[in-house]
């Protein structure tokens, strides 16, 4: 049975006080502390946090974002065929070209590299996208690129065993220009977070003879609380202990690496990305963050799946207040500001066929 194998930890803690704005009467207020089933990474919710969701994310400023697009727009090395002049190109041992072109996406070296491999991808021609009019097509063709680039490291033997493919939007989102771009990083050493979760898929494995990934997605099918539906191969759900704000998680159940991937699983992702993001875009959010998991390439033990994890961050507005401090930088804990299971209704209305929104599917 996967509920002997998988555990939702919840714990309630209750915090006492003489709150001057109940007449300094004593208040007890009920947290509720999450763990991952996976890592034990906790999180905590506050239902009187609530109230006060407006004091840590103020309400994104349109205006202030068309307006700073416009003025990034000028100099934008992304745009047009600036690209063509300004960024870097990869040796011709490993590409030929020395970017590679996929429709309107274009994957070149950064500049400043902060891995082995560190790919940037213009992510279409368009210098300003709102979160609700990314297209899956032009996604899909970003993604196909950083898939292209993991099979030239392979095929080169360029002892790049670990990649991600991963994005940032807009400044909040620690992006650096405005133009949607993905980053591909990585190298012969996995990230921290990677490693974490392969160690612990491993042992799982090694314990229960079975995939963490695929017996979390068929109790989140079951449990059907935080499920949200298939893109394709890639069936989405919200994470029971968010490492991030509103985070959603995509996995493959299929698939162990990137050089498996074929072209319905970059369908699939692309699509239920755009379709997360429509989503936060539905609740005013107008930022995120992303990362794609791969397991060691062209390696499988059958303990790891490829996944996706996506969360939202702090609001674009003049003035704003970073929406990570020493509870997640420092401690590993985040903060629920909506509980997963009414955060999901915003992304499940999304799914609309029924075949989607099937756990059957
Ligand atoms: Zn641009």
């Amino acid at each position: 049975m996967v509920t002997e194998k998988i555990r939702f930890f919840k714990h309630i803690q209750k915090s006492v006080i003489h709150n001057p704005m109940m007449n300094n009467e004593l208040d007890t207020q009920e947290l509720e502390i999450r763990k991952d089933p996976l890592t034990g990474a906790q999180s905590v919710f506050n239902p009187r946090l609530a109230d006060k969701a407006t004091i840590f994310f103020g309400k994104s400023d349109t205006s202030l974002i068309k307006r700073l697009a416009k003025q990034s727009q000028v100099n934008c090395f992304l745009c047009e065929d600036r690209w063509k002049r300004l960024t870097p190109t990869y040796p011709a041992d490993l590409i030929p070209e020395g970017r590679i072109q996929i429709g309107q996406a274009v994957l070149f070296p950064n500049i400043f590299p902060a891995a082995q491999i560190h790919g940037v991808v213009r992510v279409g021609e368009k210098h300003h996208v709102p979160l609700a009019e990314f297209d899956s097509a032009t996604v899909a063709d970003a993604f196909e690129t950083s898939l292209t680039l993991a099979r030239r490291l392979k095929a080169t033997n360029s002892g790049v065993k670990f990649l991600t493919i991963n994005g940032n939007y807009l400044g909040p989102a620690g992006a650096s220009i405005a133009h949607p771009h993905f980053q591909v990083v990585g190298g012969d050493l996995p990230f921290t977070y990677l490693e974490n979760i392969m160690n612990l898929s491993r042992k799982y494995f090694q314990r229960h003879q079975t995939c963490f990934w695929n017996d979390l997605l068929e109790l989140e099918k079951t449990v059907n609380e935080r499920y949200i539906g298939s893109t394709g191969p890639v069936k989405w759900l919200a994470s029971f202990s968010p490492s991030g704000a509103n985070e959603v998680i995509g996995i493959l159940p299929e698939r162990s690496h990137f050089l498996e991937f074929d072209q319905n699983d970059v369908a699939g992702l692309a699509r239920g990305l755009v379709k997360v993001l429509g989503g936060y875009a539905g609740m005013g959010i107008s930022t995120f963050n992303f990362s794609l998991y791969s397991g060691a390439l062209g390696e499988t033990d059958g303990s790891f799946r490829c996944i996706i994890r996506v969360i939202s961050r702090q609001n674009v507005y003049e003035n704003y207040r970073t929406d990570d401090y020493f509870l997640q930088k420092l401690l590993d804990n985040e903060l629920i500001i909506t509980p997963p299971e009414i955060m999901v209704k915003n992304f499940r209305a999304l799914w609309k066929t029924p075949a989607e929104a099937s756990p059957e599917s």
